[in-house]
């Protein structure tokens, strides 16, 4: 994520190198290479130089030949007393023998089909040699030691901490340390791409100097130093991003709600339950955010469960009591539907229109409350849209696009996962001088940390308690040999009135690639037609999955909401917010494939009424991971607390919302790091403090822009 460093002025189209020069323009890297390279993620000469190494080997230590032991790994300084190939053409290989000697003796070495070393080396040469020291017939042997003659002047290999990387077969660490060394040396002024006054006050490595530390480094203290700086500069960009979307919140105007005591009373007394005591602080807050005439910027938190619709509704409500329009945006067709039909229901006594767009299908529905449904065309609910007749437009991400415009739209809320800038806020309204309120609703536990950075722009309310008389979910890890006894127990669910969903990793097979692994990934269609056919020939199965048209989901979830369906084979489309009370059973096929945060809104789907729920996990898996992980979901019902282990675990780069941001591998684990976070966080509102606009930082306001594209935030 480090700036292009083309807009410091190198030259892109003349052949010198710069960042964004493709790795097939360096020597030696052709398509067989390229193909290697790519499956390291690496397709530019940058992608490279921040490829980082995972590990350094300290080297820099040389050793006398007559202190070598067997079994140990050294640094060697000689002089080649004498150097053969052999080629031993019925095993087609060849072997390469020599002799070194220093002050304290000599020393065999071998090497094993690497038959261009004798052009490499030769009698007399003096240099280092890196190897293990291992005992064959004729004795003590060096094997297949890297090495580096004295009188190159710079070592990268052997005498010295030498970088390993993550490697791919056919691209070796060795490899890799060559082509860095190649390119940082062509590339020999690259510009700065941190403010020079935040280097100096915080004691950073330059930017060049922070690559050849990453590389090459003096010392392991450097090494983490560089890396640290590269970690700080992602999350300088973040802060710089996320603070900037605030101060240009806080210039800009909404409109202002008044608060209706009366009518929320009305909308409660009508509801079976009470709020919690979380829902009601998280609505009080809300209501009293959209009373100003600034523009809210909300993420309201709640774990699978914990009520966060009504809150939302609650909002919307007071809003169009107003006279104002409300647009819900959900992350799927289903979810846009499910809240269609359920807040119609909740809002029936309080007369208006519904609009819902999905987008896919050219099928649109306007609700006139209390009961009709009727359908009307795309064109016709957009001109309600905009004329302001809708006085609430639930959809899916379609209500973001140019067409769709509001008249008087003073809330925006969004269902998991969209973030919304002002001026995409802005151009729903087709007015810029007035923004609306933005609630953001997500199931997603965030820590600290990370909401703190890369939802540093949004304040932040947590619902932190679910509704009483939820049962918790018993989840187990199922063994194999165990299988057939659940599918037992789901039968005996089945009879009992209920339903259960199973959720596999993939859809379908792929003829070629089966298994991974030596694995078999489950399938929905595979297992949709061995439960139908083999285990429950009696039950009706039915399947889901991204794949199918909208037209088809929607009739299996309508036959599934309706109890027609006992058991639902699904891929992850069933993830968020699904509302089926009647279903029990969650079983749960290859969960190595999911992060922890998933599977948990997965069993968030059953366990929703009275009825005693289950989750059973399987897997094939035995890795230690895998199997920490198990546990924690097991023993573990709370959202915030598996988040925090999955943290842990696994790192932060499960969580929605942080791959958007294509924050690299070395930079999510600082994110946890809140001194890092902070300080970052300082470094950019000292920049923008004096130079809001970033006009003294072209880079930077490059960079701003690239993040701000990604993020669809216009
Ligand atoms: P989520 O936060 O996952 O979106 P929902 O808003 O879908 O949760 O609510 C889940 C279920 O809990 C719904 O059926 C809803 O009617 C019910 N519910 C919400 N608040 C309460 C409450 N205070 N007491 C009891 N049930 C509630
Ligand atoms: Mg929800």
């Amino acid at each position: 994520m480090v700036a292009d460093q083309e807009a410091a002025g190198s030259n892109p189209a003349g052949d010198t190198m710069n960042l964004s020069t493709p790795i097939t323009r360096l020597p030696g890297v052709g398509p067989i290479y390229e193909k290697r390279l790519k499956k390291l993620g690496i397709t530019t000469t940058r992608d490279l130089l921040f490829h980082f190494p995972k590990e350094y080997q300290d080297f820099s230590k040389i050793t006398s030949i007559n202190k070598v032991r067997e079994g140990q790994t050294y640094c060697i300084k000689g002089r080649i007393l004498d150097i053969k190939l052999k080629r031993i053409w019925q095993r087609r290989m060849s072997i390469t023998q020599a002799v070194i000697e220093d002050k304290t003796g000599s020393l065999k070495l071998i090497w094993f089909n690497q038959p261009y070393i004798t052009t490499n080396l030769q009698k007399d040469d003096e240099a280092l040699f890196v190897g293990k020291v291992i005992r064959n017939k004729t004795g003590i042997t060096l094997s297949n030691p890297s090495y580096e003659k004295t009188e190159q002047e710079e070592h990268i290999h052997v005498g010295r901490l030498v970088s390993i990387y993550p490697e791919t077969s056919g691209i070796s660490s060795r490899w890799i340390r060559q082509m860095v060394k190649t390119i940082l040396d062509q590339l020999d002024s690259l510009p700065e791409t941190l403010p020079k006054e935040i280097l100096k006050k915080r004691d950073i490595l330059e930017f060049q100097e922070a690559l050849k530390q990453a590389h090459f480094p003096d010392s392991k203290q450097q090494a983490k130093e560089a890396k640290k700086r590269f970690a700080f500069e992602e999350l300088f960009q973040i802060m710089l991003f996320v603070l900037t979307e605030r101060k240009r919140l806080a210039k800009v105007k909404a409109i202002p709600v008044p608060l209706s005591i009366d009518l929320v009373k009305r909308l409660l007394s009508k509801l079976p339950y009470k709020l919690t005591d979380a829902q009601r602080k998280a609505t009080w807050q809300i209501l009293k955010d959209i009373e100003k005439p600034r523009p809210m910027n909300r993420l309201l938190e709640g774990d699978v469960g914990s009520g966060k619709t009504i809150v939302a509704a609650i909002a919307a409500l007071a809003t169009i009591r107003e006279g104002y329009q409300v647009a819900l945006l959900a992350p799927t067709e289903i979810l846009a539907k499910q809240h269609f039909k359920s807040l119609g229901q909740l809002l029936s006594p309080f007369r208006m229109d519904i609009g819902l767009l999905t987008g896919k299908e050219d099928k649109f529905i306007s609700k006139k409350l209390p009961k009709d449904v009727i359908e009307i065309s795309r064109r016709k609910l957009l001109e309600r849209a905009k004329d302001g007749s809708i006085n609430l437009l639930i959809g899916t991400h379609a209500i973001i696009q140019d067409q769709v415009k509001f008249s008087d739209l003073a809330l925006v809320i969004v269902d998991e996962q969209h973030r919304f800038g002002v001026r995409q806020r802005a151009k729903l309204l087709h007015k810029t001088t007035l923004i609306p309120h933005l609630l953001s609703m997500t199931a997603t536990p965030i820590p600290r940390t990370l909401a703190l950075s890369i939802y540093g722009d949004l304040d932040l309310t947590v619902l932190d308690e679910l509704p009483k008389g939820r049962k918790k979910v018993k989840t187990s890890i199922i063994p194999p040999r165990e299988r057939e006894n659940a599918y037992k127990f789901m039968a005996k669910e089945i009879e009992k009135g209920r339903q259960v969903f199973v959720i596999c990793p993939r859809i379908e097979a792929k003829s070629d690639k089966e298994t991974e692994d030596g694995k078999i990934i489950r399938t929905v269609q595979e297992e949709h037609k061995k439960l139908e056919e083999e285990i429950f020939p009696d039950y009706n199965v039915d399947m889901l999955h991204g794949k199918m048209t909208t037209k088809e989901k929607e009739v299996v979830m309508q036959k599934f909401k309706r109890g027609t369906t006992d058991v639902l084979v699904s891929t992850s489309v069933v993830e968020v917010g699904i509302d089926i009370p009647n279903a029990s059973v969650m079983f749960i096929e290859g969960v190595e494939h999911f992060g922890l945060a998933q599977l948990h809104q997965f069993r968030g789907r059953v366990g929703r009424a009275e009825h005693q729920s289950y989750c059973f996990l399987f897997t094939d898996s035995n890795s230690e991971t895998t199997r920490k992980r198990l546990q924690a979901l097991a023993t573990s019902t709370s959202g915030f607390e598996l988040a925090e282990q999955d943290l842990k675990i696994r790192g932060p780069g499960d969580f929605t919302g942080l791959k958007q941001w294509g924050v690299p591998d070395f930079a999510m684990e600082q994110l946890l790091n809140l001194q890092l976070v902070e300080e970052a966080k300082e470094a950019a509102n000292e920049i923008l403090e004096k130079d809001l606009e970033l006009k003294k930082h072209p880079i930077l306001k490059k960079r701003m822009e690239e993040l701000r594209e990604k993020l669809h935030l216009e």
